[in-house]
């Protein structure tokens, strides 16, 4: 059952965006973990405990010790491949179908936006559908590579040039990419109604998005497990999974 506070945060939620001209949906981890993917960005979370993010998930890890960070990848990668969509995913990309989300910005890599059939994605720490080489810039579609690595565990290497390639997620120590970074922030500042959902808001720069869309005078929804540094900002603040607070806002709102 959903305690009385929780499902009228919901009908609020659901009616600020039913209003809304220029939404846009924002998502972490907690997004996908219903779906089974690890949280790899956040420093903080159980990811960590075993290793060290800088030893396997860096891009000097990719450079100097390929092994470490391939052995690191390769779960991961599997996961992913895997992985399904689950409600929360189906509620937003229902809520793009309808007009009413806009974009969705999404710190995840794992591809399950697209997948649940939402079109507007704009994936801030990159993703795992394509890899490219370091050496001579090829980019190529990750699939025919990715079943012989999970599998065997042959590395990915370079049809040109034999580097190893490298997916195209941003590691630590790498920048954001800059055109789907660019594109985030002009719909952040353009929304009207910022939906968070599974986010804790603690990866920077990805977690100053939403301010920017307070700052210019959206109205704020939190929907997270924990609480952000933005709560006292928000309109609305949900406490509860995202994959089953998104499907009742989204039924709410057809
Ligand atoms: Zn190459």
């Amino acid at each position: 059952m959903i305690p009385p506070e929780v499902d009228s945060a919901i009908q609020k939620a659901a009616s600020l965006l039913r209003n809304s001209h220029h939404a846009v949906a924002f998502t972490g981890a907690g997004v996908s973990t219903p779906s089974g993917i690890p949280d790899f960005r956040s420093a903080g979370s159980g990811l960590w405990k075993k290793s060290d993010p800088m030893k396997v998930a860096s891009l000097t890890s990719f450079r100097h010790t390929p092994q470490i960070f391939f052995d690191w990848l390769r779960p991961l990668a599997a996961q992913i491949v895997q992985a399904q969509p689950n409600p929360a995913h189906l509620a937003l990309a229902q809520m793009e179908k309808a007009g009413i989300i806009k974009a969705v910005i999404t710190q995840n890599i794992d591809g399950l936006h697209q997948k649940a059939g939402s079109h507007n994605v704009f994936e801030l720490h990159g993703s795992m559908n394509t890899l490219s080489c370091p050496k001579c810039h090829a980019v190529m579609a990750s699939m025919p590579y990715l079943a012989p690595f999970i599998e065997e565990g042959t590395l990915p290497a370079c049809p040109n040039c034999g580097s190893f390639l490298k997916p195209e997620i941003v590691l630590f120590e790498e920048m954001l990419p800059m055109q789907t970074w660019q594109a985030a922030e002009e719909y952040s500042k353009s929304a009207d109604v910022f939906l968070v959902a599974g986010s804790s808001l603690e990866v920077v720069p990805a977690a100053g998005l939403p301010y920017h869309a307070v700052e210019h005078y959206a109205k704020l929804i939190i929907n997270n497990y924990t609480p952000t540094y933005l709560d006292e900002q928000a309109e609305v603040v949900i406490t509860i999974n995202a994959a089953e607070a998104l499907p009742r806002i989204a039924q709410l709102i057809e």
